[in-house]
């Protein structure tokens, strides 16, 4: 199945980025906040953020997008789709039943994305 995807342009405000890598400051014994939530426009700004309990600099964990309910329940269900197709791309033969599971699946996804 050939895939289509595009870069599509979002405001800076419906993303952020989220700071402190594994959850916990790397320094031995800080007791530094869990995570760090932080506009895209902070790096350029003000260069790589600083724990607030050591001063060392903090990691870079991930990017999240502002989305609604149904967006946050759509994204869980094209992840669910990706996890459960790379499980079967692991299996060399698969039996009627799981064959029926994969095309339920898809169809599902796709009145879902439609
Ligand atoms: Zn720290």
């Amino acid at each position: 199945m050939a895939k289509k995807e595009k870069w599509v342009k979002i405001a800076d405000a419906d993303v952020r980025h989220i700071w402190v890598k594994d959850g916990r400051c790397v320094a031995d014994g800080c007791k530094g906040k869990k995570s760090v939530s932080l506009p895209p426009t902070f790096y350029q700004d003000s260069g790589t953020p600083l724990c607030s309990s050591c001063d060392l600099d903090l990691e870079y964990s991930h990017t999240e997008v502002k989305a609604s309910d149904a967006d946050r329940k759509l994204a869980v269900a094209v992840e669910a789709f990706h996890d459960i197709n790379a499980y079967f791309d692991k299996i060399d033969e698969f039996t009627d039943a799981e064959r029926k599971i994969v095309r339920i699946v898809s169809k599902a996804l796709k009145a879902i994305k439609a």
